[in-house]
């Protein structure tokens, strides 16, 4: 099997979509109790509201980084039983001259994923240099990183939808995945291989470092204590 990234529409111009700050609610940004330079981002208290300012992709990514599809989509993909993610149903409205025109917006979820490909092999150069912390659970990992050597069959759970560790927000699809994305003619979602040349930029990445929280900061909290506990990440 060789897998797809799936990278989400992020709109061009003039932002197209945003976190509505005013009915989003935020925890506070939390000291780490072992070492004051860790610092966790505030958890989202409520689920994220958008504001739109045209009407959205089938696909899309928030400046939060939350990963959002259309009803539609979330129906072709349950109707495809595609597995390895799960759908929150989140507010959005319209804003700017146009808003009146535009009527409601589609109904939007924000995708969550529960698939897991495992955390990266050691022979695709990528290796943990740091942690995991006791009391906040940051990890880094860095290294000369090969990512057409990033998926190891024998790590992944058999989900259509994945996450590679420790790239958890980036979305990893089976070919049936990508076939149905190209079916439906879905707008805003981009297909690329690993061996393309643009998957560099994973490279890149670990030449600095990639840090990470607990699963539990990119999964729902039962599915990361499963998969997590054995691998001291949950
Ligand atoms: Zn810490």
């Amino acid at each position: 099997m060789q897998p797809q990234l799936l990278f989400f529409d992020t709109g061009s111009g003039p932002r197209l979509v945003s976190v509505d700050t005013e009915r989003t609610v935020y925890g506070p940004r939390t000291p780490c109790p072992v070492d004051p330079r860790h610092i966790l981002p505030g958890a989202p208290l409520t689920a994220p509201s958008l504001v739109l300012r045209s009407p959205p992709s089938d696909l899309f990514v928030t400046d939060g980084l939350d990963r959002m599809v259309t009803g539609r989509v979330r129906d072709i993909f349950l109707e495809a039983g595609i597995t390895g993610w799960e759908a929150e149903l989140v507010g959005a409205r319209y804003t700017g001259a146009r808003a009146a025109s535009l009527g409601e917006p589609p109904s939007l979820w924000r995708l969550v994923t529960t698939g897991w490909g495992g955390i990266a092999p050691a022979r695709s150069g990528l290796r943990r240099v740091e942690g995991p912390c006791p009391g906040c659970g940051k990890q880094v990992y860095r290294g000369a990183l090969d990512p057409s050597r990033l998926f190891d069959c024998e790590r992944w759970d058999g989900s259509d939808i994945f996450m590679i560790w420790p790239f958890p927000a980036y979305v990893w699809v089976t070919p049936r995945v990508a076939d149905v994305v190209r079916a439906n003619n879905l707008k805003g979602a981009r297909l690329l291989s690993l061996a393309d040349p643009e998957a560099r930029v994973f490279a890149a990445a670990a030449e600095l470092g990639v840090g990470t929280w607990r699963l539990s900061n990119y999964m729902p909290r039962d599915r990361a204590r499963e998969l997590g506990t054995p691998l001291g990440i949950a």
